[in-house]
């Protein structure tokens, strides 16, 4: 946690990795199949490609439709394209990575994870944040393999930070992620998680990819939200 990047800071991730080039992974993404964003999946692969992104998960509000596009755009790309999922459950959003089926709504949190088979990656989405359902500290006990730490979408400050302090604390989860949350292009990458691990990326290898890794980049900020907003509803 010594090396943590939080919001706000002017991380220079590039800095922290002297094996090599660390890996960029932006995986809380919102597409055109979520009802609060009109983003298509191909952008975000040519952004993500253009801004040395290695992985990318699509996680739309309780939908897998992005799993489809995926596997017919992976071909054509380098960034690995991860199968994801945000899943409303009766806790707060949970994020789910390699589970291509979708995922009961409106469970607790540890029931939403129970009937996941396989071996999915869960990591509870701005879970300190009371505005968009968060559970606090109680999703340290739900089962999950990380929490975000870093999420640029959120409003305010204090749920990151609240984020970051409960995690510090506790040796239940060892993930702790940096995600933009985009619902927008412009917001691509804004916040991202970099590991210097040096495995293959893929599904197989992603849990110890994360736990390999740091939140870096900062919020998007309410300001630039609402002018980002403003021009897309005046476009
Ligand atoms: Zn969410
Ligand atoms: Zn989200």
């Amino acid at each position: 946690m010594s090396n943590l990047e939080v919001e706000g800071s002017n991380p220079s991730p590039d800095t922290f990795s002297p094996k090599g080039v660390p890996m960029k992974l932006d995986l809380h993404l919102h597409s055109e199949f979520s009802w609060d964003s009109k983003v298509k999946i191909k952008e975000y692969v040519n952004q993500a490609q253009n801004l040395g992104f290695s992985a990318i998960s699509i996680t739309d509000h309780n939908s897998i439709e992005s799993h489809s596009a995926l596997d017919s755009l992976q071909d054509k790309t380098d960034v690995i394209l991860l199968p994801g999922q945000e899943v409303s459950t009766s806790d707060g959003h949970l994020l789910v990575y390699g589970f291509v089926d979708l995922a009961p709504q409106g469970l607790s949190m540890k029931e939403t994870i129970n009937s996941i088979k396989g071996d999915p990656i869960c990591i509870a989405a701005h879970p300190f944040d009371p505005f968009r359902g968060g559970s606090f500290s109680k999703v340290f006990q739900s089962g999950i393999d990380g929490i975000e730490l870093l999420n640029a979408s959120s409003w305010f400050h204090f749920p990151n930070y609240l984020a970051s302090r409960a995690y510090s604390k506790q040796s239940t989860v060892e993930i702790g992620l940096g995600n933009s949350d985009s619902h927008n292009l412009m917001e691509f990458g804004s916040a991202y998680s970099v590991s210097e691990s040096q495995l293959t990326l893929n599904m197989e290898n992603l849990k110890e990819i994360l736990t390999r890794s740091l939140p870096a980049g900062s919020r998007i900020g309410w300001r630039r939200k609402i002018s980002r907003f403003a021009k897309r509803k005046l476009s």
